[in-house]
């Protein structure tokens, strides 16, 4: 892991590594001051390999995984691409974007098949941080992007949206919790998979994983706030709601609606997100973003069965409503028409989060091959990834 993660400085500080650590009353690791895993005691590591195994860098069960849940490249397995939106004002007011991950947990909450949720809340300006969520309340709290609180911005240190939802989870085996369900960024959601797959606790108690669509997360300190005001063109105090579709949304205090191109914010995405080639959130149950749906409205990706039931269940429970369907335009149009306007088809929107796939599976491979060797990183696609990859650079 140090020669794979920590030496080509991947390591998406997820804390993953240091939670599940098999020595954990030994303390072998630790997160140092840096944000990064460190030996406390190296006498004390048991050689399990559990750290390594469960590591989102590290690629060394994606064929068991990929078979697992059927995975298919660009953005893996799946039954039905939708848009719906919820029904409830309380969460419409708040949420990224059509609040169906908040409507979802609430249905599971209220139904009594979840004791809890993991999700994260603001913490500030570009502040994130995981809670378990036991009350439809304190779901509801976390939806959405909103910078309540506001702290003077010299205090607050670094910055980062990435959410520490790994640290959360390892609380959970002190809970008396016997099914939670999990909202998580693709890197996030790969660790409960081989955690599950490998049996490691308490990746058992997870029974629902809802993913979002991430093409990268952002990290600065102290000196590039003046560099990041330079680039949105206002204050980080001047922020009320960020958003990340095709790209970086600012809704400001005033209720003005800024868009900022992505390349721009290059400079402070996580250095880990362009090793990162998971964008539609793979192996969730059900994935949701923003992109290729109206405002007001989510993307739902609906992957398996378990996905379907909860999905279908929270809609005919009045949790959440679709999107109208239209006429398409022309037959197999990526446009269709309906009373309220013209938005994209079902087809159109699988294209859009296919192209976004596409891209971020190039981005993570590219970076990729300047840190492993040309085998490992043959190794980490598919035969009929490998044939698309070339087809795609060509064009
Ligand atoms: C870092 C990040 C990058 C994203 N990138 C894209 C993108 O490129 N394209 C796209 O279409 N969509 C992207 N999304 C998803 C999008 O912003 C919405 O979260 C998604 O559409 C769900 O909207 P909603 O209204 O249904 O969710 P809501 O009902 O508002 O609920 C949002 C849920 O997300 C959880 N959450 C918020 N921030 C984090 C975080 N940092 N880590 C883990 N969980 C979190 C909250 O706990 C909450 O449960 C991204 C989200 C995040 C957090
Ligand atoms: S190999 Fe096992 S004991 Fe050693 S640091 Fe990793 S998880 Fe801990
Ligand atoms: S990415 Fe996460 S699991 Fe991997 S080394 Fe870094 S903190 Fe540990
Ligand atoms: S881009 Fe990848 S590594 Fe970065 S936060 Fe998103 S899923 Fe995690």
């Amino acid at each position: 892991m140090i020669r794979q993660v920590h030496e080509p400085g991947i390591c998406g500080q997820c804390g993953g590594c240091v939670s599940f650590c098999f020595a954990g009353d030994l303390v072998a690791i630790e997160m140092g001051a840096d944000g990064k895993p460190h030996y406390l005691d190296e006498n004390n590591c048991l050689e399990c390999g559990i750290c390594f195994l469960i590591c989102p860098q590290i690629n060394i069960l994606d064929e068991e995984i990929q078979s697992k849940y059927n995975w298919e490249p660009p953005i893996g397995s799946y039954k039905h691409i939708i848009s719906a939106t919820t029904t409830e004002q309380d969460i419409k007011n708040v949420c990224s974007d059509g609040g169906v991950v908040t409507s979802i947990l609430v249905y599971l909450l209220e139904h009594k098949l979840i004791d809890g949720a993991i999700v994260s809340v603001s913490d500030g300006p570009f502040g994130r941080k995981p809670i378990i969520a036991t009350t439809k309340e304190k779901i509801i709290s976390a939806a959405g992007s909103r910078f309540i609180g506001r702290s003077n911005i010299e205090e607050l240190g670094n910055f980062t949206t990435y959410s520490q939802t790994m640290f959360a989870l390892r609380e959970i085996k002190n809970l008396d919790m016997l099914k939670i369900a999990v909202v998580g960024t693709p890197c996030q959601v790969h660790t409960i998979r081989k955690m599950q797959y490998l049996g490691v606790m308490p990746a058992h108690v997870v029974k629902y994983v809802i993913g979002l669509f991430c093409l990268e997360n952002f990290s600065f300190g102290p000196d590039k706030i003046q560099e990041v005001e330079e680039t949105l063109g206002l204050g980080i105090n001047e922020i009320k709601k960020i958003n990340l579709k095709e790209d970086f949304i600012i809704t400001t205090n005033s209720g003005e609606v800024r868009h900022i191109p992505l390349s721009e914010l290059e400079k402070v995405a996580r250095p880990a997100c362009f090793a990162c080639t998971d964008y539609a959130n793979d192996f969730a149950d059900i994935s949701v973003g923003g992109i290729g749906s109206p405002e007001g409205y989510s993307t739902v990706v609906i992957r398996n069965e378990l996905g379907q039931k909860v999905y279908s269940s929270a809609l005919r429970n009045g949790y959440i409503k679709e999107l109208e369907t239209g006429k398409e335009l022309d037959q197999g149009s990526s446009l269709m028409s309906t009373e309220n306007g013209i938005f994209l088809s079902s087809k159109g929107r699988k294209d859009l989060i296919k192209k976004f796939a596409w891209f971020k599976r190039k981005r993570g491979i590219k970076t990729l091959e300047n840190i492993l060797s040309q085998e490992e990183v043959i190794d980490l696609m598919v035969e009929h990834e490998k044939k698309q990859i070339v087809e795609q650079y060509s064009q």
